[in-house]
């Protein structure tokens, strides 16, 4: 598992921490140009293969980040597909979950590693985590087994020492090193002296050929339940003329409430045809909606389970979904299958 001479990886840089400066007049972080992070990172000389880059005009704080720049990414990577044996996008990591989740889902048929990475400290300050987030990044896209296939032919995010599967994760962290976690799914590597990769739960390249879907449905909405919820706000949101899918944020195992008007509006929305998935507000676990009398009345209603997916994959899941196909009945029985490792059932 050695990094092959000659591997290329592609860096595509959309902007986020990483490649921020401090302003002088307002004193906030403002994007700067890739060739100061290369700047900043001298040891990338040594990489033996061949490295390109790609940015992204403009580069934006990630906060900034629409299904426009996913649609851009999977097409870039389409069309530089054969040129490289893995990709590097460093991204902000406000919504890097979301973006590393959409893509997962985008990307069909992947057998080269797409590596999301960012850093919490800009490169250019003394205690950066961004140097060691992008050098080992970039390692990982290149590294090759020993008959020349990529390791991890998956979508992940690489942070903090880990390597995680990108629909797997959340931001976990606004202020130390260790800012994601992929509560439900064991990391695909981590980097100490070396780069250990845990084999059994990495994806293997798939059978079908390589292939980007780029059409994307977004009129989905996302409720959080709490106590106190008023009936406009839930009427508001599952009743939506616009809203083709809510995903419900449920307490415990997929648990809501279960007073009549609650039950009522959820009913009203299933009947419209709407998809509504249950998804737990919990960090950790699945939604079971056998378990609570709660979750059981969602689930005759029609809500779907989630399991345990993370809000920011079923987001992604959905777009694609909805974007893939017209027909809600045909969504609902997708949202049920692992498209991409996103789910455990
Ligand atoms: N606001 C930044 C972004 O997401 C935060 C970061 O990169 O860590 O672009």
């Amino acid at each position: 598992m050695e990094l092959k001479d000659r591997a290329s990886v592609l860096i595509i840089y959309t902007g986020g921490t990483i490649g921020m400066k401090e302003d002088p007049v307002d004193q906030t972080l403002k994007p700067f140009d890739f060739s100061q992070i290369m700047d900043e990172v001298p040891e990338m000389a040594k990489f033996a293969g061949k490295l390109d880059s790609y940015t992204f005009d403009p580069i934006i704080d990630s906060s900034d980040v629409e299904p426009r720049l996913w649609q851009a990414l999977a097409t870039l990577i389409r069309d530089r597909y054969d040129e490289y044996d893995g990709f590097v996008i460093l991204h902000g990591t406000d919504t890097m979950s979301f973006s590393a989740s959409a893509l997962s889902f985008m990307l069909n048929g992947l057998s080269k590693p797409v590596i999301f990475t960012g850093s919490q400290l800009p490169i250019g300050r003394p205690r950066t985590d961004g140097k060691e987030n992008l050098i080992s990044a970039v390692e990982i896209a290149a590294a090759k087994d020993a008959s020349g296939h990529a390791i991890v032919p998956e979508v992940c995010i690489y942070f903090g020492s880990k390597l995680l599967r990108g629909n797997r994760t959340t931001k976990i962290n606004s202020e130390y090193f260790n800012a994601f976690r992929s509560p439900n799914y064991p990391p695909l590597a981590e980097a100490g002296i070396a780069i250990k990769y845990n084999l059994p739960v990495i994806a293997k390249a798939p059978e079908e050929e390589f292939s980007v879907h780029t059409e994307l449905d977004t009129r989905v909405s996302i409720l959080k339940i709490h106590p106190g919820i008023t009936p406009q706000v839930v009427r508001n949101i599952l009743l939506g003329a616009e809203t083709r899918a809510v995903i419900i944020e449920t307490y415990g195992a997929g648990n809501a409430p279960s007073a009549a008007w609650f039950l009522d509006i959820v009913n009203e929305a299933c009947h419209m045809g709407k998809i509504l998935v249950n998804v737990t507000q919990c960090l950790q676990g699945s939604v079971n909606m056998d378990i609570y009398a709660t979750g059981k009345r969602l689930k005759e209603l029609g809500v779907v389970s989630g399991y345990d997916a993370t809000t920011e994959s079923t987001l992604g899941k959905l777009f694609f979904l909805m974007g893939v196909n017209k027909d809600n009945d045909w969504v609902k029985k997708q949202l049920c299958e692992s498209l991409k490792g996103e789910i455990s059932k």
